[in-house]
């Protein structure tokens, strides 16, 4: 079962970058959960871990130490650009070859992303940064838009945008792991209690919610909340 290990940069009081009233922890955060949403939701036997799931400072040290401890397939560091420019980039080892296996599953990454997000492409390039030298799996580090150039905050200001950056990423990951969907992962849920269909729905929690309805309707079931 791959262990797919997501990062998502600063936290804390590291911000990252700041522009457009952003900052880039929040962005990369809000991203990495929904890849790990979609991961979970969609896929079969696949392990994911954050390096963080709050706002918190997590060293660097740290982050690459739990991916190594943990085993991971694979690191992904999810990160927002500024410096003036717009669109997407990512990055490998500065020591690696482009025939390496870190290359090959970067570039499947690289292709979604700028599938799914329509951003302009600034290439796939190659750094020292600490979490692609420490990290002891394949490790890519994603640079998703500018924060300090309008057009592109104005995008990432929006959730369904976020969606959609999380979503080419699990594209690639899904690719590059041969991850198999769940089979009743694009399935509608029909509700039927004592014979009788309720409903149809495509969200889990509108059931969850109709079946309450129903049940508390018919006398079946009582709720109340309690303190603790
Ligand atoms: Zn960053």
């Amino acid at each position: 079962m791959p262990k797919i290990f997501i990062d998502p940069g600063h936290g804390g009081k590291d911000t990252g970058a700041v522009g457009n009233g952003l900052q880039e922890k929040d962005i990369t955060l809000s991203i990495a959960l929904e890849m790990q949403r979609i991961l979970q939701d969609e896929y079969e036997n696949v392990s994911v871990q954050l390096s963080r799931k709050s706002d918190t400072a997590v060293p660097l040290s740290q982050r690459a130490a739990k991916a190594n401890r943990w085993g991971a397939d694979v690191y992904l560091a999810i990160h927002v650009n500024a410096g003036g420019g717009t669109g997407y980039e990512d990055y490998i080892y500065e020591g690696l070859s482009d025939h390496s296996k870190t290359a090959r599953i970067r570039d499947i990454i690289h292709e979604e992303v700028v599938r799914a997000t329509g951003f302009r492409d600034r290439g796939k390039k190659k750094a020292n940064f600490y979490v692609l030298r420490e990290t002891a799996m394949p490790a890519v580090l994603t640079e998703n838009g500018f924060v300090d150039r309008e057009e592109d905050a104005e995008k990432l200001k929006d959730p369904a945008f976020l969606q959609t950056i999380a979503r080419g990423h699990v594209n690639g990951l899904a690719k590059a792991f041969h991850l198999t969907k769940k089979s009743d992962a694009n399935d509608l849920i029909r509700v039927i209690v004592d014979g009788k269909q309720i409903g149809v729905y495509e969200d889990k929690e509108n059931v969850l919610k109709q079946v309450e309805y129903y049940l508390e309707k018919a006398n079946k079931i009582e709720m109340e909340r309690v303190k603790r």
